[in-house]
């Protein structure tokens, strides 16, 4: 599929195409047309009427610049919104895939280069909901994806997979400095309130991640991601578990504790 740039030089080049055909075709009609007045008048008569349809072009070239822009911008936001979760503004599983793509064919041939991928999960998130009601769930979930997206790069990516799980994609050197962003990443959320009093809950995730130098098929990805998450929860949640995988999938596996299990959510 053409890329917008592409199809947009293709527009402008048929375009002129179409210009070019058009100012031939009058110059043909027109010497044909003005053939029995003598060449004193033919040869002004079929330069005006060629220089009058070329320079039509002009107007319809500005109109045209114009639609288009203002169908890139539609284009744009449309993008924009089909690659954003509604309820917390960060990507959707689709725009996170399309970021997470291009950071995995980033680290091919540059052998210093590495990829973190976190997969962060609310912890029981679902007792949340059934203390404090939905609405309150949905503003949890916007705090922690507000959380994230203010602690990480601009060139890094934060995605909501769906219910209160979400993805970070971690461009980084060492699976160390990996390991440093997600623990911060943590311990910001295990800040985070929503509600107060008897009615309220301290936040805390739980955190699965991945390190790679060379890239590998999302699937695969996920799944050694998801399976430290698994590991995370087990220990006791609000905690890092981290593993590097090499390209023939051999794991090393880090577990960093978080605090007590008894300062989670809940
Ligand atoms: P764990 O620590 O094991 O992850 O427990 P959990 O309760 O977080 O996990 P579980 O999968 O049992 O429950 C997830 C809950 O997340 C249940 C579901 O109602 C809630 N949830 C999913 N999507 C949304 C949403 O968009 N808004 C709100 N408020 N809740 C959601
Ligand atoms: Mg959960
Ligand atoms: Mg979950």
């Amino acid at each position: 599929m053409q890329q917008p740039n592409e199809r947009m030089k293709a527009v402008f080049g048929e375009f002129v195409l179409l210009v070019i055909v058009t100012t031939l075709a009058v110059a043909a009609l027109s010497l044909w047309f003005f053939r029995s007045f003598g060449e004193a008048v033919m040869m002004p008569a079929v330069g005006f009427t060629v220089a009058v349809t070329a320079a039509s072009a002009l107007p319809y070239l500005a109109y045209l610049v114009f639609r288009v822009a203002s169908l890139h911008a539609d284009n744009d936001g449309l993008m924009r919104a089909a690659h954003t979760d509604r309820l917390t503004g960060v990507l959707n599983r689709q725009g996170f895939e399309k970021v997470f793509r291009n950071h995995l064919r980033s680290l091919v041939g540059q052998s210093d280069k590495g990829l973190m991928l976190l997969i962060i999960d609310a912890d029981h998130f679902k007792r949340i909901n059934d203390r404090l009601g939905h609405p309150v769930g949905d503003i949890a979930l916007k705090k922690i994806a507000g959380t994230l997206k203010k602690l990480v790069r601009q060139s890094d990516a934060v995605g909501r997979l769906g219910g209160e799980e979400f993805v970070v994609s971690l461009p980084c050197g060492t699976p160390e400095q990996g390991e440093k962003v997600a623990e911060r990443l943590r311990m910001a959320i295990n800040r985070l309130h929503v509600g107060s009093g008897k009615n309220g809950a301290q936040l805390s995730v739980s955190i699965g991640g991945v390190f790679m130098r060379t890239p590998q098929p999302f699937d695969r990805i996920y799944e050694a991601a998801d399976a430290n998450l698994y590991r995370s929860k087990e220990g006791g949640r609000n905690r890092c578990t981290i593993a590097s995988i090499a390209a023939q999938g051999r794991g090393r596996l880090r577990g960093l504790e978080g605090p007590a299990a008894s300062q989670t959510a809940g």
